[in-house]
């Protein structure tokens, strides 16, 4: 080894999904939403000033804060922006979750949650779900430094009711708690009425799911301007985490576009709530969910070999590999077209 390896931080990476490119493809595995962006969005696209990428962006992402702050209805200091939701939680990781005290997350969840936990050196414990995967709130009333859980929670698609997130909230004052909604729009009901309520509460939230722009990496959390305050500091004390304009701008965009967005989160749920019947018919159960994905185990059929078979016919989805969940798949929903492929080949197939 060269002295110099030896010097070189070792850590157990996360692993994005497959991003396999092709128009032929149907890709289901990475919770992208189907349809595209706001037509807002593409029309600021055209018309933007190409000057734009010369200078340095706005590091406060003002236009972006601004809409944000008029479609919430919350002031623009209980606002932070951030490249992706994975960079506002690995920020919001860095700046409240600094104690001895074990972090606490659910032990099936969004698995970058333990990677931040150890590349930042933190603590954390994993309290179980239950059976039936569902995430047991008094798990959550034991000491800890920090407390995160995804709602609808990763990869499951379980939502679990705000009665009982705030029942976490409020059994944790001394802790900051982030709810994770990448997935909240498509039926849940936000933690965002919470926090003016509760001071340590910081809701996440992310325009790659519900607003069609995972390439844009936009993210924000939402909370008392104390936490807001401190994650800025954060951020701007590393500064290649700032947004770039044309994200700001397009962002800004599509936040605009109240029909369009409800419009496709709709036709998500839509298309959801078919693909729930069409997998049952062909033998899948699945938890409950309340995301653009559904978790599904086959009563005979063995996930893995359901996920090759449908890799193999250029249909993409997610297998897990890990304890527990190793037979089950999760299924991105897509468009009508592309879950009728999917569920055609299916039938023929199981
Ligand atoms: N949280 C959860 C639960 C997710 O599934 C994802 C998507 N991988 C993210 C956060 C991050 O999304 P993004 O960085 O694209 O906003």
């Amino acid at each position: 080894m060269k002295p110099w390896e030896a010097n070189i931080r070792k850590v157990v990476p996360y692993v994005p999904g497959d991003q396999p490119r092709g128009s032929h493809l149907v890709k289901l595995n990475t919770n992208e939403n189907p349809y595209p962006p706001a037509p807002g969005v593409s029309a600021a696209l055209k018309e933007m000033d190409y000057d734009l990428f010369r200078k340095y962006p706005d590091p406060a992402s003002s236009v972006l804060v601004d809409a944000l702050s008029e479609y919430y209805k919350v002031d623009r200091d209980e606002i932070f922006v951030g490249v992706g939701s994975d960079d506002v939680i690995a920020m919001a990781f860095m700046t409240f979750f600094n104690s001895d005290k074990p972090v606490l997350f659910p032990d099936i969840s969004y698995s970058f949650y333990p990677v931040w936990a150890e590349l930042f050196g933190v603590p954390y414990e994993k309290p179980a779900l239950d059976e039936n995967f569902k995430i047991v709130k008094e798990g959550y009333y034991r000491e800890n430094g920090g407390i995160i859980f995804p709602n609808p929670n990763a990869p499951t698609g379980l939502y679990m009711p705000l009665s009982e997130v705030e029942d976490i909230v409020s059994h944790n004052q001394d802790s900051v708690v982030i709810v994770d909604e990448a997935y909240i729009d498509f039926g849940g009901t936000s933690a965002l009425k919470l926090t003016r309520k509760y001071e340590n509460l910081l809701v996440v939230q992310t325009f790659s799911k519900s607003r069609s722009m995972a390439g844009m990496r936009i993210g924000y959390a939402i909370g008392n301007p104390a936490l807001i305050r401190a994650l800025n500091e954060v951020k701007y004390s590393y500064n290649s985490y700032t947004m770039n304009m044309p994200s700001q701008i397009l962002g800004a965009k599509a936040v605009e576009d109240r029909v369009y967005f409800q419009d496709t989160v709709e036709k998500i749920i839509r298309t959801r709530e078919q693909a729930k019947l069409r997998l049952q018919e062909l033998g899948f159960t699945f938890p409950e969910s309340m995301a653009n994905f559904i978790f599904a185990t086959h009563e005979t059929a063995m996930a893995k070999d359901i996920y090759e078979a449908l890799r193999q016919n250029s249909i993409f989805v997610r297998y897990f590999n890990q304890p527990r969940i190793n037979n089950y798949l999760r299924i991105t929903i897509g468009t009508d077209e592309e879950m009728d492929a999917l569920y055609r080949f299916l039938k023929k197939y199981l």
